[in-house]
């Protein structure tokens, strides 16, 4: 049975980007007759606000976007990221923010940096000597791992080359998202991970995460971004378009017809109720190209 899931993170109100997406991930399991399931991603204590967990829960409810089951927490899920760590070819790493960017090349396709390597290989004494809470990498191998996304195609990266030893514990003790997606979508069962392509870059790292703690592969949909005119992305910072305002200015269906038009999915931007799309749904309709949204359309009605 496919299995596939929401994943916002409750660090603001869910915007029109958060959406799109969600509609697409709940429209490709509605289509497969599958389980849709809702897991909150509060993993930095400090960016998370509970007043946002209720929030996007009600959203996805106006909306009709229905899941069967809610997954824990990340935030009490620890103890689960500290054993699959521990499974890790993990080491620390002591470098400060500007060390970093003195020795690492930006990474090809999303500019964040790869890592040159500098703690990979420090003795016991050089690791006592040090005085900064550690966070810590793995060390990766010069190897490609090659994927099929079902937006995107074929994907490769060589993780040495490529990406460099990631982090997958912040010197905060904070386990980072990709340790935690990995072992939440596999606990859950998840056969399908659909999400903003501002994470495909991410994908290579997780799979090899999958392969080193021997968990099951979920198939990936990464959808294209919502940009401004100018290009730039439709960020939570574009207030207009975040949910408390969009809910002042439109009915569910007003709002479905608006995103399913902008996903391809219908001729025109006719209100809709998402269950009238399952039907129709095909991710071939869906194209890779970012998707210009003017603020305006959404500003008012017409
Ligand atoms: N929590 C992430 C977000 O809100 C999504 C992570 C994922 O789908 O893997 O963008």
């Amino acid at each position: 049975m496919t299995v596939g899931r929401f994943a916002p993170s409750p660090s603001g109100r869910m915007h029109l980007g958060n959406l799109f997406t969600a509609l697409l991930a709940w429209l490709s399991v509605r289509s497969q007759n599958g389980k849709m399931l809702l897991r909150i991603e509060d993993l930095d204590p400090d960016r998370s606000k509970r007043e946002y967990i209720d929030a996007l829960k009600d959203d996805l409810q106006w909306l009709g976007l229905t899941y069967d089951e809610e997954m824990p927490l990340q935030s009490t899920r620890t103890a689960r990221y500290a054993e699959a760590f521990s499974q890790l070819p993990a080491y620390p790493c002591y470098c400060s923010r500007n060390e970093l960017h003195v020795a690492s090349a930006p990474h090809a396709s999303d500019g964040n940096l790869i890592y040159a390597g500098t703690c990979r290989n420090l003795t016991e004494d050089e690791r006592s000597a040090k005085t900064r809470a550690p966070a810590w990498r793995v060390r990766v191998p010069d190897a490609e791992i090659a994927f099929t996304d079902g937006v995107f195609g074929e994907q490769r990266e060589n993780l040495a080359k490529d990406c460099g030893d990631f982090i997958v514990r912040r010197s905060d003790g904070v386990y980072a998202y990709q340790l935690a997606v990995v072992c939440d979508d596999a606990d859950g069962g998840v056969t399908e991970v659909v999400r903003g392509c501002d994470l495909l870059s991410s994908t290579p790292r997780q799979i090899w995460l999958y392969q080193t703690l021997g968990l099951p592969v979920p198939r990936f949909y990464h959808v294209p971004l919502l940009v401004a005119p100018d290009g730039k992305r439709l960020s939570k910072r574009e207030k207009s378009l975040d949910m408390a305002h969009l809910r002042e200015r439109f009915r569910p269906e007003e709002l479905t017809g608006m995103l399913a038009f902008l996903a391809k999915l219908v001729e025109t931007p006719a209100p809709v109720r998402a269950t009238e799309l399952i039907g129709g749904f095909s991710w071939s309709r869906v194209g890779r190209e970012p998707i210009v949204v003017d603020p305006q359309d959404f500003s008012e009605k017409h």
